[in-house]
This record gives structure tokens, C-alpha cells and sequence, in this order.
């Protein structure tokens, strides 16, 4: 599978002499997976991402995407990716969505009417139609952040960056977030590399996990399903356990069979096959 960003031992210093050593693991990211990058807050998520948006530059290491140095040469690759970055608010310029959608491919120079059809499509598939003649202040949070991921993905970007887009999202909405953005992956054969410190995602999400520890450092890259019989790298990276994994966690502690569950699907199967196991007859 091609390889579309890599990462080798970045190290930014930012002006108060804050260090970001992003070492330990190369971050590679091929077409089409689905990354999570998780770690506490200020382990250098943001600044990994901002590396590969070529926002920020740095004389040690390597950064390279779609085969380019990022922070030299964004304008080759900037339309084959789409950005959401932390603060939706400043990300949204126009003053109605219709306009703010519109933005990139007007500024790419498409026709009115290709403009039309591409904000048209994407509206749809985000279920936002109905709000694209309103003002964008007026939005809600979860409505601006709908507005702003339009805004990224209108052109169809092969690579989607996200930062943090599940903050201050109801359950509800988190939800249709990560299906809307499976299906799209799906759909267009999209990468993704999200940030974000819930762990919940994991499971729903990722193809790989990369996980940072403070100073930047990346302890480990892994599937979500052995990333978690890897419990270490939870603590070192000072994150909770998906309440699932802690309740199987504590199950298997006691001797009963049982393998780290995926999902809760697969826990509920799990937890059946014992129930049988068990084999108390229905009255
Ligand atoms: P995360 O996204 O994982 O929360 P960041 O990449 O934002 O972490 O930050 C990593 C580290 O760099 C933190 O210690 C943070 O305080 C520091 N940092 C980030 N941006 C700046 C900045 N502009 N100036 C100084 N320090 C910064
Ligand atoms: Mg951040």
C-alpha cells in the first residue's frame, strides 16, 4: 500500500523552549487507513498534526507527505488534503455556510456551476442541506464543527486530517460523526489521521493506534485489538482504559477465559459463550 506521511524523529522547539520530540517510532501512514494518534494532553498531537499541515517547520528530522516536505512545499499537495483543526470557530470565514463551503473550490479556480454541485454533494452526504442558507454564527457547536468538516472535505480529499473533533460533541453526534466518517472512508477510499484523548474511539476507528507519551515520545503503534492486551502503554501514556477493557481486564484477573473484547459486540458474544458454558437450564 502506498505510503502517503512519514514521520522520523521531528524535534520542535518552540520559542519558550518547550521541546516536542517526536521519536521513539517512525508515524507512517498509508492510503486508506484509519489513524488515531491518542496520548495527554500536551504530548505533541497537535504539533505532529501542524507538521504535517507544514504550519510548523523544523531542522531535525524528516517530515514527508505525499511525498513532498510539507513545510516547503504545501501548495503541491494541499488539495489532496482536507484539515479540521481544534478551533472550529476560527476555521469558519464566510458568513453563511453556503459561502464558507464554497471557499476552497472557488479558490481553485472550479467553475460557478462545478462549485454548486461539489457544495451541493457534500452538504448532502453531511446532512446539512437544510442549513446552508443560515449564518454561521447563529450555529450550534456541533453545527459549526458539520459546516467546518464540510469546508474540508468538499474537494474529496485522499487524506483528512482531524484535530480533537470529538470535543464538546453529545454522545449522540460523536456517534454520527464516526459512522459518517467510516462510510466516507469507505466510499472514497479517504485516509484519516485524527487526534484525540478518547480512547473510546479506538475501537470504532482506528486500523492503527499510534500512542504518544509526554515530550512527544511515540511508545507504540499497534492494531486496536492488540493495543489492547497492551495495558503498559495505557499508564505510560497516562490514559484510562476503555471501561470495557477494564471490566475484561478484571474478569480474566479472576480466571475466567475470556480474550480482550473489540467491541461490545463482541464482549456481549463473549460473555454469551460463557453464559452457555455455565449451561443453567431455563426453567
Ligand atoms: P497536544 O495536542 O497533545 O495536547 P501540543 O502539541 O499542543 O499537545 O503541545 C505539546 C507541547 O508543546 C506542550 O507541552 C505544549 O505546552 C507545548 N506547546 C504547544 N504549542 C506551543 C507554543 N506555541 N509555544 C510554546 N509551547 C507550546
Ligand atoms: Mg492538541
Amino acid at each position: 500500500m502506498e505510503e502517503i506521511v512519514r514521520i522520523s524523529c521531528v524535534k520542535h522547539v518552540y520559542p519558550d523552549s518547550t521541546e516536542v520530540h517526536l521519536c521513539g517510532l517512525d508515524f507512517v501512514v498509508r492510503k486508506g487507513e484509519r489513524v488515531v494518534i491518542i496520548g495527554p494532553n500536551g504530548s505533541g498531537k497537535s504539533t505532529l498534526l501542524y507538521h504535517i499541515l507544514g504550519l510548523l517547520s523544523s531542522n531535525e528530522g524528516s517530515v514527508r507527505v505525499f511525498g513532498q516536505d510539507p513545510a516547503h512545499d504545501y501548495d503541491r499537495i494541499r488539495e489532496k488534503i482536507g484539515v479540521v483543526l481544534q478551533n472550529v470557530e476560527e476555521q469558519i470565514i464566510a458568513p453563511t455556510v453556503e459561502e464558507d463551503v464554497s471557499f476552497s473550490p472557488r479558490n481553485y479556480g472550479y467553475p460557478e456551476h462545478g462549485v454548486k454541485d461539489l457544495v451541493d454533494d457534500v452538504l448532502r452526504e453531511l446532512g446539512i442541506s437544510h442549513i446552508r442558507h443560515k449564518i454561521c454564527h447563529y450555529l450550534s457547536g456541533g453545527e459549526k464543527r458539520k459546516v467546518a468538516l464540510a469546508g474540508a472535505l468538499v474537494l474529496k480529499p485522499e487524506l483528512l486530517i482531524l484535530d480533537e473533533p470529538f470535543e464538546g460533541l453529545d454522545p449522540m453526534s460523536r456517534r454520527e460523526l464516526v459512522s459518517l466518517l467510516n462510510r466516507l472512508c469507505e466510499k472514497w477510499g479517504m485516509s484519516v489521521i485524527m487526534s484525540t484523548h478518547d480512547i473510546n474511539v479506538i475501537s470504532q476507528m482506528a486500523d492503527y493506534v499510534y500512542v504518544l507519551g509526554q515530550g512527544g515520545e511515540i511508545l507504540v503503534m499497534d492494531t486496536p485489538a492488540d493495543l489492547f492486551t497492551r495495558t503498559e502503554y495505557y499508564r505510560q501514556a497516562r490514559l484510562d482504559f476503555p471501561i470495557l477493557i477494564e471490566l475484561f481486564r478484571l474478569l480474566k484477573e479472576k480466571g475466567l477465559a475470556i480474550d480482550m473484547p473489540l467491541d461490545v459486540k463482541d464482549a456481549a458474544e463473549q460473555i454469551e459463550r460463557l453464559a452457555g458454558m455455565v449451561g443453567h437450564p431455563h426453567p
